[in-house]
């Protein structure tokens, strides 16, 4: 692998950049691996790479029924983050911000990681009580939060609206300074290209269609391209983990959903953080291109129909245009849908699956991109030992039937 530097960069534009070499290879599926990652997302491409780095286990394919990155790490609005309510939430998104932190170093690779603080604001007085109380539960638990009052937000977001007639005046609300924007190509290539280096085989256009058991244990999959087998499977299939789980005979307690974001046309820089306004259903950052990324809640009907559609549309972009009137005549450039898995307590799951040597990376509903790296991390450790990490461990699929649930509602975006 070529690594990537200020010398190489400078070489490479002396020689009309003819010298870089492929990022990663496209190798023909062997017929048997130590380990299989079923989808080729950041999460697939994570476990995969921790797999090989944390647990020196190199004999490995990532089979990818499309193209690398092409599902939701590729269709999301990039905000990482780890404001999150429980203990259990906290110390695992926490863990994502910090593996994030160190990420670009690790893959050598820039991921863009841009730490320009989140801010979820507060529109009364009740949601002020509550912003005290996230930022205290934050801070119990070791996490960067910020209680700020209307003048500290407006400072942050000038062009924010404050006319005497707003539906949803501003208050104030919870900074997290160290949360921000990474760029989502950027770390599905990045992993995909330290992975590969490591020996792991990416294999894109494979399909998984079903799995191979022997005696109550799962040992392989068949695939588009033919049979594979495995001493053990992970899947990172988001979107389509209860397909993937019916195959193995599984039921799991996922609904899924589209999720809708935009692309405005690129502007002059107008807002340096994250802005998340709950009652209006929207939140936007400005990208490093200038445009506006985009984003609202779920689609209210569960499906697998991955387009956008013109009632959100409608309903995100009102919410824009009242948080910032003078982006109200911004133009949209693009307009897209990912199929999200939400799980009853809006916490992922990860852990055993139930079917012996297949363990699960799911449910990650709409903030899965935030803990990309912290997925990979997880699940390669159930891979490789059998056992739970204990970030990992409440977050197994037995809190279902127990009802120890961790219920990440309203933290986790879905209710915004
Ligand atoms: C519009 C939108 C905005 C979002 N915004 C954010 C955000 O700001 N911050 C955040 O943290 N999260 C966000 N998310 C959520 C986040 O994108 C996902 O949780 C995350 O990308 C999941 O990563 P993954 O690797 O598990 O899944 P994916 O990237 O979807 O990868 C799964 C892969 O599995 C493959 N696959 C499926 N079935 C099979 C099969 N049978 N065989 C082989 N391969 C298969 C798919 O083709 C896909 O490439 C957003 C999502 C959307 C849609």
């Amino acid at each position: 692998m070529t690594r990537y530097s200020a010398f190489t960069l400078f070489r490479e534009g002396l020689r009309g950049h003819k010298g870089w070499s492929k990022a990663w290879r496209s190798p023909e599926p062997k017929p048997e691996y130590d380990a299989i990652v079923i989808g080729g997302g950041g999460h697939g491409l994570a476990t995969a790479y921790y797999l090989a780095k944390n647990h020196k286990i190199t004999n490995v394919a990532v089979l990818e029924k499309g193209w690398l990155g092409g599902g939701n790490t590729g269709r999301n609005t990039t905000v990482i983050r780890s404001n999150y309510f429980y203990p259990e939430s906290a110390a695992l998104y926490d863990f994502g911000v910090k593996l994030y932190e160190g990420l670009s170093r690790d893959l050598n690779y820039n991921i863009m990681f841009s730490q320009r603080g989140m801010i979820v604001t507060a529109h009364s007085e009740h949601d002020m009580e509550m912003a005290a109380r996230q930022t205290n539960a934050m801070r119990l638990n070791g996490v960067d939060a910020e209680l700020l009052d209307r003048d500290q937000v407006l400072k942050r977001i000038p062009l924010a609206n404050t006319r005497p007639d707003c539906r949803h005046p501003i208050h104030g609300g919870v900074l997290q300074p160290r949360a921000g924007t990474g760029r989502h190509d950027a770390v599905a290539w990045g992993l995909a290209r330290a992975a590969d280096a490591s020996g792991v085989d990416i294999i894109q256009n494979c399909e998984v269609q079903g799995f191979i058991t022997e005696a109550g244990r799962c040992v392989g999959v068949e695939t588009s391209r033919g049979p594979i087998r495995a001493g053990v499977i992970g899947a990172a299939t988001a979107g389509h983990s209860s397909v993937i789980a019916q195959m193995a005979g599984l039921q799991l307690p996922i609904n899924s959903y589209a999720l809708q974001a935009f692309v405005s046309e690129p502007l002059k820089p107008v807002m340096d953080t994250v802005w998340l306004a709950p009652p209006f259903g929207t939140y936007f950052s400005q990208s490093d291109k200038g445009g506006l990324v985009i984003g609202g809640g779920l689609d209210r009907v569960p499906s697998y129909g991955q387009r956008g559609n013109l009632p959100m549309q409608e309903t995100v972009l009102a919410g824009l245009a009242e948080m910032v009137p003078a982006l109200a005549k911004v133009k949209l450039l693009r307009h897209w849908a990912g199929i999200v898995d939400v799980t009853p307590d809006s916490s992922p799951i990860i852990g055993p699956s139930g079917l012996d040597g297949l363990y699960l990376n799911c449910g990650w509903g709409t903030g899965g991109f935030k803990s990309i790296p912290v997925g990979g991390w997880l699940l390669a450790h159930l891979m490789a030992t059998g056992r739970h990490d204990p970030l990992s461990q409440p977050f197994d699929l037995t809190r279902f039937p127990t009802g120890r649930l961790i219920d990440e509602g309203a933290a986790s975006g879905i209710a915004h």
